[in-house]
C-alpha cells in the first residue's frame, strides 16, 4: 500500500511536515528531467545548483530513514518527462496514492492538476508550507482595483504577523518604511563584506548534465559553485549576512559599484526559492538583530520589506494574473534582444558589468536587474517576452512566480502599471548618482547627442515621447512631461534622432 510523494527541485524543505515521520509505505520521488532543464535556455550554474542541492537533499532524507527514489538525468529508466516518470513509478511500486506539494509555477501546477484528474490512483496536492500567504491573499486584498500597491499589502502583513510592531500595534520607529534613508551611493572608502560563501566542486555532475544534451550558457562554476546547496549551508550564509551585510544593507541597497558584484546584498534568494530556508526564519533573524541593537532599524526594515513584502506580494500577483501574465505587453514592444545580452560585450560600462557578472555568477543585485539591464530594455523597447525568458534563464534564483512579475510588471511595465505606479526608467544621471560606472565609460553621461552621448539619455526622452498617449496622464510623470515640454522642438527632434540612431545600431552600442 505505497504512497508516492513527489518533491520538485524547488521544494527542498527538510522541515516540511511530510518528513516528521518515517514510513516504509511512503516513497519520496525526485527527478532530474530534460523537461525542467529545457523549458527555457538556462544558465549552467542554475541547473547545476538545483541538481546538486536535490542530490544532497535526497541523501539527507535517506540518512533519516526515508525511502527515496531518485531519478538522475542519466538514468536509463528516466523518461525525462514529469508525468511519464510518475506513471512508470506508480506502476512499478503499485502505488495506491500519489501526493505532491503545491507547485509555485503555474506551468507545473496546471500540468499536475490535469494529469491528477485522470490518473488511475487518487492524486492530492498538499501545502508547500513555505510562504506567509496563500496563493490568493493578494488577489483577495486588491480585487477590482486598478493598481495593486505593494505598500498596502506589506503593512497588512506586518500587522498580521506582528513583525517590527510595538506592543500597541504601531510600526517600530513610528513609520512603516525607511526607504528614503536607503538610497546612498557607495563611498570609495567603504570596505565590503568578506566573501564567506561555501565552495563546491561539481565537475562530475556538470559533465553528466552536459552529456544529457541540455543546452546552457554562462560560466558553469565561476570560482567553484558557490551557492548554498543544503539547509546547513544556507543557515550559515544567513548568519554571516546578518552580522556582516545587514548592518549596511539599508544604506547601500540601491548602490551600484564597480568594486563589488553583490555589495551588501544577502545572496539568499536561491536558498529561499528552493525552500531550504523559510522566509519566517530570515525575517525573524533580521528583526532579532535589530532588537539586540546590532543593526539599525532602516536596515532591518528595508531587508524585511523585501521578503515579507515584495516576495509574498509578487507571488500573489502571479497567481492572480496567471495564465496570461507572461504574455503581457502593454507597451507593444517587440525589438529582439541584442546579441550582447549573451556576451556582455557592449560599450555601456554599467550594462556590460551587470551582464558580464550575470554570465559569470548567475547573479545580479536588484538595482542592476531593475535600473541597469531592465532600464535599458524598457527604454530600447525590447520584446518583454524575450527579456522574461532571458531573466528566467540566467539568474540562480529565477523561478517564474517571482521572476515574471518582477520582469514584466515591475521592470518592463508590460502589465500596464498594475504593479508599478510608473515605469522604472532613468537617464544616465541616476546611474551616475548611484554608482561609479560612468567614470570609465566609453560614453559620456552628461552628453545627450553625438557619438559619445550616453545612449540612456536620448532613449529616456524618446521613450516618454513614444508613449506619450499612455503616460502623460500619470501624475507621477508630470514633472517629466513638463521638462519635455520646456524643450524647443529642435532639441526634442535632436533627442529623437539620436535615439533612433542608437536603436538602429543597437548591436554595436
Ligand atoms: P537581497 O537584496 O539581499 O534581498 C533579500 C531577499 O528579498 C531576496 O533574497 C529575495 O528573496 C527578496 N527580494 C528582494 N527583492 C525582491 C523582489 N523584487 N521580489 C521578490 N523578492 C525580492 N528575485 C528572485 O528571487 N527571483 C527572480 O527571478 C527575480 N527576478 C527579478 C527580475 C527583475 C527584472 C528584477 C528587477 C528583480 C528580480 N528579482 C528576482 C528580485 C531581486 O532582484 C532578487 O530577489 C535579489 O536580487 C536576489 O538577491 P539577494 O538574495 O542578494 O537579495
Amino acid at each position: 500500500n505505497v504512497t508516492l510523494r513527489l518533491i520538485l527541485g524547488d521544494q527542498l524543505n527538510p522541515q516540511h511536515s511530510w518528513f516528521a515521520h518515517v514510513s516504509p509505505d511512503v516513497v519520496y520521488v525526485m527527478m532530474e528531467i530534460r523537461q525542467e532543464t529545457d523549458y527555457v535556455l538556462h544558465h549552467a550554474q542554475k541547473m547545476l545548483a538545483i541538481f546538486a542541492a536535490m542530490r544532497h537533499f535526497s541523501q539527507q532524507l535517506k540518512r533519516a530513514g526515508h525511502r527515496v527514489r531518485y531519478i538522475a538525468i542519466d538514468d536509463a529508466s528516466n523518461r525525462q518527462q514529469l508525468t511519464a516518470n510518475l506513471e512508470a513509478l506508480i506502476a512499478h511500486y503499485q502505488a495506491s496514492t500519489m501526493q505532491y506539494q503545491a507547485p509555485d509555477e503555474w506551468r507545473l501546477d496546471h500540468l499536475l492538476a490535469a494529469w491528477g484528474a485522470s490518473c488511475p490512483v487518487p492524486v492530492t496536492m498538499v501545502d508547500s508550507e513555505h510562504f506567509y500567504t496563500t496563493r490568493h491573499t493578494v488577489d483577495a486584498q486588491f480585487k477590482g482595483r486598478k493598481q495593486w500597491l505593494m505598500e498596502h499589502f506589506y503593512r497588512s502583513q506586518r500587522r498580521q504577523h506582528r513583525v517590527l510592531m510595538t506592543a500597541d500595534d504601531q510600526p517600530e520607529g513610528g513609520q512603516w518604511n525607511f526607504d528614503h534613508d536607503n538610497r546612498k551611493a557607495l563611498p570609495a572608502t567603504q570596505t565590503l563584506p568578506a566573501d564567506m560563501r561555501p565552495q563546491h566542486d561539481h565537475q562530475a555532475l556538470w559533465q553528466t548534465i552536459v552529456a544529457s544534451g541540455a543546452a546552457h550558457f554562462g560560466d558553469p562554476q565561476a570560482e567553484a559553485l558557490r551557492w548554498p546547496l543544503s539547509r546547513e549551508e544556507a543557515l550559515t550564509q544567513l548568519e554571516v549576512f546578518i552580522s556582516q551585510g545587514l548592518p549596511l544593507f539599508g544604506d547601500y541597497q540601491d548602490a551600484l559599484s564597480t568594486r563589488g558584484w553583490r555589495l551588501f546584498h544577502s545572496l539568499l534568494s536561491f536558498a529561499l526559492n528552493v525552500k531550504m530556508l523559510n522566509p519566517r526564519e530570515v525575517v525573524a533573524a533580521a528583526e532579532a538583530a535589530w532588537r539586540q541593537g546590532k543593526v539599525p532599524l532602516p536596515a532591518a526594515e528595508g531587508f524585511i520589506r523585501q521578503i515579507l513584502g515584495w516576495r509574498e506580494y509578487v507571488r500573489g500577483v502571479y497567481w492572480a494574473q496567471m495564465p496570461g501574465y507572461t504574455e503581457a505587453n502593454a507597451l507593444g514592444h517587440s525589438r529582439p534582444l541584442p546579441e550582447w545580452f549573451w556576451t556582455g560585450k557592449t560599450r555601456m560600462a554599467c550594462v556590460a558589468s551587470a551582464i558580464t557578472q550575470s554570465l559569470q555568477h548567475a547573479y545580479a543585485h536588484h538595482i542592476q536587474r531593475l535600473m541597469v539591464i531592465g532600464n535599458f530594455a524598457l527604454l530600447a523597447g525590447l520584446d518583454p517576452q524575450a527579456l522574461h525568458r532571458w531573466y528566467l534563464g540566467i539568474y540562480i534564483d529565477a523561478f517564474e512566480w517571482v521572476e515574471a512579475p518582477n520582469t514584466l510588471g515591475m521592470s518592463q511595465f508590460a502589465d500596464g502599471g498594475l504593479l508599478a505606479t510608473k515605469p522604472y526608467v532613468s537617464s544616465a544621471a541616476y546611474i551616475d548618482r548611484m554608482g561609479d560606472h560612468c567614470k570609465g565609460c566609453h560614453y559620456s553621461k552628461s552628453v545627450k547627442t553625438g557619438e559619445r552621448a550616453c545612449p540612456f539619455n536620448a532613449l529616456y526622452w524618446d521613450f516618454f515621447a513614444r508613449h506619450e498617449t499612455r503616460l502623460r496622464g500619470n501624475h507621477r510623470l508630470s514633472m517629466v512631461y513638463r521638462n519635455w515640454d520646456k524643450m524647443s522642438p529642435e532639441a526634442q527632434q535632436a533627442l529623437r534622432q539620436q535615439a533612433e540612431q542608437s536603436l538602429a545600431q543597437i548591436e554595436s552600442l
